[in-house]
């Protein structure tokens, strides 16, 4: 390909995947044009405005310290982390907690469960966890049979106690946007493996929670679009991708690019909407590949009040719409509630009209939070329905996904690579998975003859 013309480089999708990748091959020569769906760049990571001046994370918002790649990434960029504040008790509206049937408040996050039985499914869950094969998880010893299951049905063999029963799909919602009967139980096994084990994925103080991106996740890929200026072109749907003996061309609505190679830097269930010619070997998607189901809620306030009595403002319900809440408060200012929706409720959720969302959630954190005024700002984001991503966190393999397409995960079709969070064996689904698919796909390029 070196034969003293300058190598050059279509990227579609201007999310942390893609432009990591755009920014890596501009380093190395390459012209690089960005092709981007959205009139915005960052893909799932999304700062929205909470009050005045104020962005808050919409998208993708918590990181720890093993997310090596997207912190030193961040920190290039002249951006700053802060910690997620969990200080103080927690609310758990878990059906039977208080006495008089309304939300319990008990310290630290454990949930008041059946301690046994909660330990039991965690033992268990690491005993899969443990056995995945995180580089590989086809490969993993047993897949054939885990391949088969979804979690949902992996629960009815395994869980006894009601209480763990009850807990499971809360749990899996908060850690993967995912409805148990959308999994396998492979996907799950290797989801908890890839970033870095239930423990770690879980926790705050010391997990991937810990942290977050001062100002906003979003300010990452906006600050690599810029040096990039004109190449990344936002509002161009990629519809197709053709390749010949000496270029592959995408074309979008306004028009063609071509280019020695292309990089598709997309959720698979979005690259499955591009026609391919010559045709994918396999879809990108498998046949139970699903969206993950996560809404967003921003519950606003002048500042974050609940800490004067005492709350931390993490909340555990099994009753939605807000399965939980998180304080995703700025350093300063006004005091931001996240709520997620997720798993089956996101689905429900996602289906009412704005203002019933609206008031659900708000009567809802009422109930919560009985002591907090009406919020002053209410902003609902919906990701299950948004056409450019089709689900978050990222996409659920469905029983029989993972044997199917993950022995070509990364391959290359001719000239067209592939990166993006669910092409990353390590933290998948996750913005660190992100950032390291784009620097795996420009070594990739690279190596190419
Ligand atoms: C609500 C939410 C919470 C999350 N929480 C966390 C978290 O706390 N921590 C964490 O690490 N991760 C979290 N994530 C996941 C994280 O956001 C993703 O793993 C990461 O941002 C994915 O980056 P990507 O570049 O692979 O894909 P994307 O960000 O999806 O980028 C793909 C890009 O391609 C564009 N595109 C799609 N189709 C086309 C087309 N046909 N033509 C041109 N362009 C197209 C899209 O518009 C998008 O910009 C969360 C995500 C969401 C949405």
């Amino acid at each position: 390909m070196n034969d003293g013309h300058r190598r050059s480089a279509v990227v579609v999708g201007a999310g942390l995947a893609g432009l990591t990748a755009a920014t890596g091959l501009a380093a190395h020569g390459f012209a690089v044009t960005v092709l981007e769906a959205r009139d915005r760049v960052g893909g799932r990571t999304h700062g929205i405005e909470a009050a005045p001046g104020v962005r808050v994370d919409a998208g993708a918002a918590y990181l720890g310290d093993r997310h090596t790649e997207l912190l030193a990434l961040a920190a290039d960029l002249g951006l700053r982390t802060t910690p997620t504040t969990m200080l103080g008790a927690s609310r758990f509206a878990l059906g039977t907690d208080a006495p008089g049937g309304g939300p319990a408040t008990r310290d630290g996050r454990f949930p008041p469960l059946d301690a046994v039985a909660l330990g039991d499914l965690f033992e268990r869950l690491t005993e899969l966890t443990d056995a995945v094969r995180p580089e590989a998880p086809w490969l993993t010893p047993d897949a054939a049979h885990l391949d088969t299951l979804t979690a949902a049905d992996w629960a009815e063999q395994h869980l006894t106690h009601p209480d763990a029963r009850l807990f499971f799909p809360l749990f899996l919602g908060e850690m993967c946007a995912a409805d148990p009967a959308e999994v396998s139980v492979l996907h799950l096994a290797f989801y908890l493996r890839s970033g870095g084990g239930l423990r770690y994925l879980n926790a705050f103080a010391g997990g991937a929670q810990q942290d977050r991106i001062d100002g906003g996740a979003h300010q990452v890929c906006e600050r690599m679009a810029e040096p990039l200026g004109a190449r990344v072109r936002l509002g161009e749907t990629v519809r197709a991708v053709h390749q010949d003996d000496r270029a592959v061309t995408v074309h979008t609505d306004r028009g063609a690019h071509r280019a020695d190679v292309a990089v598709l830097a997309l959720p698979p269930l979005l690259a499955d909407t591009i026609r391919y010619e010559p045709a994918l070997p396999a879809p990108r998607a498998g046949e139970r590949t699903a969206r993950g189901c996560a809404v967003k809620v921003h519950l606003v306030h002048p500042a974050p009040l609940w800490r004067a009595h005492g709350l931390s403002g993490w909340s555990v319900n099994a009753r939605g719409p807000l399965l939980s809440t998180v304080d995703d408060s700025p350093p300063q200012g006004i005091g931001v509630l996240t709520g997620f929706v997720t798993g089956a409720e996101a689905h429900r959720f996602a289906a009412l009209p704005p203002e019933q969302q609206r008031a659900e959630a708000v009567g809802q954190a009422a109930e919560l939070f009985p002591m907090l005024p009406e919020p002053i700002a209410v902003h609902i984001t919906d990701w299950l329905n948004d056409p450019h991503s089709r689900g978050c966190y990222a996409a659920l393999l469905g029983p029989g996904d993972w044997l199917r397409t993950g022995p070509t995960l990364t391959a290359p079709h001719r000239r067209v690579h592939w990166a993006g969070t669910e092409t990353s064996t390590a933290f998948f689904g996750l913005m660190e998975g992100a950032v390291r698919s784009g620097r795996r796909v420009v070594a990739e390029v690279l190596a190419r003859d």
